[in-house]
């Protein structure tokens, strides 16, 4: 049977985030060609939903009140539930983002639907559509399959490809949400520093552990991270020595990512850390020492001192770009 599907579109600072389009992708292989509907949420997204069609939305909804300006549970709750009202879907889609995180149960407990999470990967389509996630700290995958109700999963950001960008049409259409009765209101966010790439959808992630031994260390990270248009991410080691904010923390208990390439400078490789990042696609492993567990999951391994090599990277990268 093929399924309508609602996806959630996610943007921020201005743009739309990537896992909305990875988002889109796969809810066309879930949907077994039947239609795929992005929903955005907020105060004035209207710019945003051509580039969903364009990644491949059949159809555009949009729910816009000055309260939705900033994520709130309650509010997006609102949101999504009036939507789901008027479209009655078969399958929704989320990123497995902290709005995915945070909105996801909350939504299915009101459908009293059950929920695939942090799927990194879909096997067939339609009815057939079989959800792979990490399972055990990523030592191990599960295989899912949902047989009824509703099929909500949310997709882990950077593990499934986006459609290709094309000149599409499709229609787009507002949904009227009564937003009341909000526990929280948003005044005014105020963010810590203004951070280029995101970490959690970077390509080119450079973590530095408590190896980097201060805040200065991590300047040669951020030099080759900038020159390769990635993300600097840490240890918790290096967090909980106050070399770095917390925000940058990869790991069970920091965020997830899955680059093409991560390079890991001064880590030791807890197994904590490797819950974090050992989906990278390619892992290079930079440590003073040849015995330090990192290695086990590294695809290269460079046995020497981070603040001799990263520099040489540094320079070698700069002669081919
Ligand atoms: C409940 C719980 C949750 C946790 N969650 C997380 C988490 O989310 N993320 C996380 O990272 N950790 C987490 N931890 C902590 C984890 O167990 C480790 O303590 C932490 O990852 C260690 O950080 P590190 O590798 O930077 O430091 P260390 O283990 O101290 O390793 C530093 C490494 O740097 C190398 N080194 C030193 N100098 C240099 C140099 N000049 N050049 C090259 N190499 C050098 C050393 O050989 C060593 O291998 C958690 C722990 C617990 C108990």
């Amino acid at each position: 049977m093929s399924k309508k599907v609602l996806v959630l579109g996610e943007a921020r600072e201005g743009a739309l985030r990537n896992v909305s389009f990875e988002a889109i992708a796969a809810a066309k292989k879930i949907s077994g060609g039947g239609e795929v509907v992005s929903v955005l949420v907020g105060d004035e997204v209207g710019s945003y939903t051509q580039e969903l069609i364009n990644y491949g939305a059949d159809r555009v909804l949009t729910v816009e009140h000055p309260h939705l300006k900033t994520y709130t549970s309650d509010g997006y709750g609102q949101a999504f539930m009036a939507v789901v009202e008027q479209e009655n879907p078969e399958a929704i889609v989320f990123g497995h983002t902290a709005i995915g995180k945070d909105l996801a149960p909350k939504i299915a407990s009101k459908l009293q639907s059950g929920l695939v999470s942090d799927v990194t990967d879909i096997e067939g389509e339609g009815d057939d559509a079989v959800f792979v996630r990490p399972i055990y700290s990523g030592k191990a995958f599960e295989k899912v399959k949902i047989k009824e109700g509703i099929t909500f999963v949310t997709v882990r950001p950077n593990n499934i490809a986006p459609l290709a960008k094309e000149e599409r049409s499709g229609d787009v259409s507002a949904v009227t949400a009564d937003i009341k009765n909000l526990r929280t209101i948003i005044k005014e966010v105020v963010r810590k520093s203004s951070e280029g790439v995101d970490l959690s959808e970077a390509k080119v992630v450079i973590a530095g552990g408590r190896g980097v031994k201060s805040e200065e260390g991590f300047q040669p990270l951020q030099e080759l991270a900038d020159l390769l248009g990635g993300a600097v991410g840490a240890s918790r080691g290096a967090c909980d020595a106050d070399y770095c904010d917390y925000s940058l923390q990869i790991g069970q208990t920091g965020k997830v990512v899955t680059p093409d390439l991560y390079i890991a400078a001064g880590i030791s490789g807890a197994i904590q850390h490797l819950a974090g990042m050992s989906n990278s696609k390619v892992i290079v492993a930079i440590n003073k020492d040849p015995e330090a567990n990192i290695f086990k999951v590294a695809d290269y391994g460079i046995v020497g001192d981070l603040f001799e090599v990263i520099p040489m990277l540094t320079e070698e990268f700069k002669k081919v770009m």
